[in-house]
């Protein structure tokens, strides 16, 4: 699609690059962000102060949506009406979310014949793909009125632990937004590109991206080496946030006020100015060592040394979760070269002197944090348009993917080390006349055998017309898009019968088991070459044993009695050495059995069309 952009201003045309918007579509916030001047920004709002946008969507009665600060207002005043969180039900099921349905405050529709949820509000249901749309739609209209121009193309972000379905049903959202998503990318690695880790391609590093969110904590290892970001671990804690540090406050200033939690829930409006005081206490001492506020005619007051023994636990849980990654990553604190802190809780001066500590170096945040991903996102996307020629983000297929051919012998489609996205093919043909049905089995690995590789998935390509064997043209093409996801396509090209299938290939694979699949094909690599020598003899032997027999039932009568018996003495020989395990015992019988049958052949030939020739005169 062509896409011309007039800079109303001064009515230049731009019909050169398109602009590419690069998006962070958060729990609590949402930015947008493009590269000015060669420079990542983010929009701010019409009083060109805050970049953030909260993920809060309000439905009125007449049906009229409102996203961002005017929606968060009425959590308060219609909180039933009024969607947050949105993102934590993306690609989910009811199954997945029945543990959470007591934290939100609106309703989750219980219809167990769905798969995938719906929220209802008023008296019509909504999907969280619909609803995270109106956010996109929201954050478009903003970027489009500060660009004067109509934008269609994204980049947004997601959590690196994000699956298949979560990343689909985030692209989905932007399509019903009317943005073209061309890549879902990472939040840790948009986070590392603000800061242009990654940038120089010459330089490989290990990094941890600290994201303290308002209701989330994600800590992510990744390793950075020729453009490729491969995330090698990730933990957190999916309700642990700066909503947490809040609500610890709130308590705090429910005791100075000499009053039970309780009245929270029954006064409100109380318990609502309580929580925003205690927000309130927290952001300023992020700045200030005390914090004094009023609530009603009492007042309230914190220091920061009381704060911080308040969250002390709360920050060292994510300081456990930080162990955890990096043992799932086998690296030692030390080992790590960076710390990139994101989210707007990593200002809390506490977070990040501790994190600061835990890997022994101060960290990376001299950018806003609540802005690095959005930032990011717009790089990436400035990539994409081809702004930085010499870049070109990839990610790389880290073992081969190949199907299961006649014998059990896996043939490699996509090497393994290959850039992503990529595609490759090739063709196949059946091994049996009349054949419909041929099944595909897709196996990851670098083994000679199948069996010793990690099976994928498997279809059945089905409706081949009936053709003797090797007369159909069986197409097989792989495409790994630049999401990761393993396309598998298979047609039979005269008939134009087709099947195809979606596989993530690694999928439920650790780095661990990954690396003992490469240590695994090299220690085997001999036994691996004699397996393979075998089956390929023994799969040229099973086809000539078919077409010996065949050969001796269509020449019945040509054959002398003598060459008969001679021919099905060598094909029983074949048949015995194929028993055996020696490859060149199978190979000398072909070669015995192939050289007396030649010139019986052919004379078979020659006997076959002086024949057909004589009938033809007849008639
Ligand atoms: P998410 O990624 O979940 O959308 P954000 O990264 O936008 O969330 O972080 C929002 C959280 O950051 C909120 O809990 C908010 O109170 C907190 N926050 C924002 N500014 C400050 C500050 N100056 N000091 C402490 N916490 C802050
Ligand atoms: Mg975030």
């Amino acid at each position: 699609m062509a896409l011309i952009s007039i800079n109303l201003k001064d009515g230049t045309l731009d019909s050169g690059s398109a602009i590419i918007i690069g998006i962070d579509l958060g729990t609590t916030n949402s930015l947008v962000a493009y590269m000015k001047n060669g420079q990542a920004v983010c929009v701010k709002d019409e009083g060109g102060k805050n970049a953030l946008v909260p993920s809060v969507i309000h439905f009125a009665e007449n049906g009229t949506v409102v996203v961002g600060d005017a929606a968060k207002a009425k959590l308060i005043t219609d909180p039933g009406n009024t969607i947050y969180s949105v993102k934590r039900l993306m690609g989910k099921s009811y199954a997945d979310l029945s543990a959470i349905q007591g934290l939100l405050g609106y309703k989750i529709l219980d219809d167990d014949t769905e798969s995938l949820v719906k929220i209802r509000v008023n008296a019509r249901y909504y999907t969280p793909i619909q609803l995270s749309a109106e956010i996109l739609k929201s954050l478009k209209i903003r970027i489009e009125k500060e660009l004067r121009a109509p934008v269609s193309q994204a980049v947004i972000t997601v959590p690196a632990y994000f699956n298949d379905n979560q990343r689909q049903a985030t692209r989905d959202a932007g399509k019903l937004a009317g943005l073209d998503v061309l890549r879902i990318v990472n939040e840790p690695t948009a986070a590392a590109l603000a800061y242009g880790i990654g940038l120089d391609t010459t330089k490989a590093e290990v990094i941890a991206v600290y994201d303290l969110g308002g209701g989330t904590f994600d800590i992510s290892i990744l390793q950075i080496q020729d453009g490729i970001f491969e995330v090698l671990s990730t933990n957190g804690d999916t309700f642990l946030g700066g909503d947490d540090f809040d609500s610890a406050i709130v308590s705090f200033f429910c005791d100075q006020l000499n009053i039970g939690a309780e009245i929270l829930t029954e006064d409100k409006s109380l318990g609502q100015e309580i929580r925003l005081h205690a927000e309130m206490a927290k952001k300023a001492l992020s700045r200030s060592e005390k914090f004094e506020g009023k609530i009603g005619n009492q007042v309230v007051r914190i220091t920061r040394a009381e704060f911080e023994t308040l969250i002390t636990p709360l920050v060292q849980k994510t300081l456990d979760c930080c162990a955890n990654a990096l043992r799932d990553a086998k690296l030692a604190a030390d080992k790590i070269d960076k710390i990139v802190m994101v989210g707007g809780s990593t200002r809390v001066p506490l977070v990040n002197k501790s994190v600061a500590d835990y890997f022994g170096k101060p960290v990376f945040d001299s950018l806003d944090p609540d802005e690095v991903v959005a930032l990011g996102a717009a790089i990436q996307a400035d990539i994409l348009a081809g702004n930085q020629k010499d870049l070109l983000l990839l990610d790389i297929a880290p073992l081969s993917l190949g199907i299961e051919t006649v014998g059990g012998l896996m043939d490699v489609i996509i090497p393994r080390n290959s850039k992503v996205p990529t595609k490759a093919g090739r063709q196949y043909t059946t091994s049996v006349d009349g054949q419909k049905n041929l099944k595909i089995a897709v196996y990851q690995g670098e083994r000679d055998l199948v069996e010793n590789n990690r099976k994928l998935g498997e279809f059945i390509l089905s409706g081949i017309p009936p053709m003797p064997a090797g007369l159909p043209k069986i197409d097989i093409q792989f495409i790994i898009n630049a999401d990761g996801i393993l396309n598998v396509r298979a047609r039979e090209l005269r008939s134009g019968v087709e099947q195809e299938t979606d596989i993530r290939p690694t999928f439920g694979i650790t780095e661990e088991e990954m690396a003992a699949m490469l240590l695994d094909s090299i220690s085997h690599a001999q036994e691996d070459m004699q397996a393979r020598g075998l089956l390929e003899a023994r799969n040229e032997a099973n086809h000539l044993l078919q077409a010996g027999a065949k050969f001796l039932e269509q020449n019945d009568g040509i054959l002398s009695p003598e060459e008969k018996k001679k021919t099905k003495a060598l094909l029983l020989a074949l048949e015995d050495a194929c028993g055996l395990t020696d490859k060149d015992q199978i190979q000398r019988a072909i070669e015995t059995l192939n050289t007396y049958t030649a010139p019986l052949a052919h004379r078979a030939m020659d006997e076959t069309i002086q024949a057909a020739m004589q009938g033809k005169k007849v008639s």
